[in-house]
């Protein structure tokens, strides 16, 4: 089984003591491509993922200011994400959105933050990652108004919604990538949600070292793990985790193109680079 893990925090400090045997084990159960996320701890670092990238030939990387960092951002900022938007594996730009949850920034500011980063996204032609919390309704109107028009995808990083908002996801030309929680027993909604998501609109990944799908809840999660969540998925929607795997990859590489396949020199894992 073939698997790409589309949202992961591989530069997190959890992973620091073990990085090289994580990714390894990720190869060995067959998630050939990882997508580490580029938000760090903020501006003025927007590379930890691409450092990541740049030296794992599995990586793909995403540079973004996530909202709970929304204050730290500058116009030095938003002219050095459209810089490397132009690097071969920065793929999109994320994670970006509200957090009402946590409102480490002040709202007005991770809603202008948000805005300013589509626009940036938009020059690029690159897809965008959403993250959103407790911030449906703003979320929505925003990307209604200034995603929506530009005709480009995205992702909805981490589905945590309802059908009803699924659909409105899945109206605005949005991927729904399914994490952790979908295994969660709770998780009614979540799992509603991935039941009617049509195939060709999902994806999935593992937040590493967020969200541990069970039977590894309350662990650290690693890309490993998504495998659990691809069974789950298989379960809910009543077909072979093998096609969840299959349809999940075919999804990925038609929203992002061969972005990140080109630089390789197969298709296949290749482990480290350098
Ligand atoms: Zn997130
Ligand atoms: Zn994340």
């Amino acid at each position: 089984m073939t698997l790409i893990d589309s949202h992961c925090h591989l530069d997190s400090e959890d992973f620091n003591a073990d990085r090289e045997a994580v990714i390894a084990r990720a190869l060995e159960a067959g998630v050939e491509r990882m997508v580490a996320i580029g938000s760090g701890d903020g501006p003025p670092d927007l590379e930890v993922a691409v450092r990541l990238a740049d030296t794992h030939a599995c990586i793909l990387a995403t540079v973004g200011v996530h909202p709970h960092d929304a204050s730290k951002a500058t116009d030095e900022t938003y002219r050095r994400l459209a810089e490397l938007l132009t690097h071969p594996k920065v793929i999109a730009l994320g994670e970006i959105g509200l957090d009402y949850h946590y409102d480490h920034s002040p709202r007005a500011t991770q809603r202008a933050v948000f805005v300013e980063q589509m626009r940036v996204a938009q020059d690029a032609k690159k897809p965008i990652v959403i993250h959103t919390r407790e911030a449906w309704e703003d979320t929505f109107e925003l990307l209604e108004k200034h995603w929506k028009p530009t005709g480009l995808p995205g992702i909805m990083h981490c589905f945590s919604g309802s059908p009803a908002e699924a659909q409105r996801s899945l109206d605005l030309g949005f991927y729904l990538s399914f994490g952790g929680i979908v295994t969660f027993p709770k998780a009614l909604e979540i799992q509603a949600a991935a039941r009617m998501a049509p195939a060709d609109r999902l994806l999935i990944e593992t937040d590493a070292p967020f969200l541990a799908p069970v039977p590894r809840r309350g662990k650290r999660n690693e890309p490993s793990f998504i495998v659990e969540t691809a069974r789950q998925l298989a379960d809910l929607r009543g077909v072979a985790p093998e096609a969840i795997a299959r349809i999940t990859c075919e999804n990925f590489r038609r929203l992002f193109g061969d972005v990140g396949w080109a630089v390789l020199p197969a298709s296949r894992p290749t482990g480290r680079l350098v």
